[in-house]
């Protein structure tokens, strides 16, 4: 067995999934996921943090009574992602357990990285479920998270976690192909940026803050703000399409997909 505190050989990612990827792209497109997860480890040496979304949406889709509403209360928010986790995470476990991996579920607030004592508990939870090779499943704990102590989406709570974790990469699986020029949905000859160095004010300030899908919370611009606190610590951010065919596998090995944010 390994120990978690000698010193570290392997890469290590930090992988987050949107909400939109997660339901729509459902049990099929999580094993494609997971079976890309076991070879990154096999063949790549890479060990993988995963942050998911969907809590909320999975349980918007499975319940009726709310899906009328343009605009949830928090308690309801709080409410349907404490049915939701339960549902995201059987699809995981199914996936993981089909490639041969274990899973473990680590859910967050914004205070369990803020804090320094309860930042450091998370650390050493980690590193064993690492050291175990075990792959982390983590979300925000938004049954009891409330607006003060609330990470607001995953895309922060992803970086926060590589941050902490001091990961090589953090790659954010999203429902477009990266980062274009213009809005693609608006302009037809938007271009797909791939390589970028760094996040610079005007780039962000060109991005709408508005929600990326009618399901996520997220939008490019904290995207690019998650890309931003990462490359503060030296970690280099991958946007790319999350149902690309083995598209962290051609992260792994540098292919040109998707929008990648270099450190300056
Ligand atoms: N934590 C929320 C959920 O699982 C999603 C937040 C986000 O959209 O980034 O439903």
């Amino acid at each position: 067995m390994k120990d978690p505190m000698k010193s570290r050989k392997s890469k290590r990612w930090v992988i987050k999934a949107g909400s939109s990827m997660v339901c729509s792209g459902g049990p099929l497109l999580l094993r494609a996921w997971m079976q890309q997860v076991a070879a990154l480890k096999r063949d790549h040496g890479i060990e993988v943090i995963w942050v998911t979304s969907g809590a909320i949406a999975s349980a918007v889709d499975r319940t009726q009574f709310i899906r009328h509403l343009e605009k949830k209360t928090l308690s309801q928010k709080q409410a349907l992602s404490a049915i939701g986790q339960p549902l995201v995470m059987d699809l995981y476990n199914l996936a993981l357990q089909t490639n041969g991996l274990i899973g473990a579920q680590v859910l967050l607030t914004y205070d369990d990285v803020a804090n320094k004592h309860r930042r450091a508990n998370f650390i050493n939870t980690m590193e064993q479920l690492l050291a175990w090779d075990v792959t982390p499943v983590l979300n925000e704990n938004d049954a009891v998270a409330t607006e003060e102590i609330k990470f607001g989406d995953n895309d922060t709570l992803s970086a926060k976690v590589a941050c902490a974790m001091k990961a090589d990469r953090l790659i954010i699986l999203t429902d477009v192909e990266g980062l274009y020029d213009a809005d693609p949905r608006q302009h037809k000859d938007a271009k797909l940026l791939n390589q970028l160095k760094g996040i610079f004010k005007k780039t962000l300030d060109s991005t709408g803050r508005h929600a990326g899908s009618p399901r996520g919370t997220g939008g490019m611009y904290s995207k690019l703000t998650a890309a931003k606190m990462a490359a503060r610590q030296g970690i280099e951010t991958w946007l790319v399409k999350g149902d690309g065919p083995q598209v962290l596998l051609k992260v792994a090995e540098n292919q040109t997909v998707g929008t990648r944010i270099q450190v300056k």
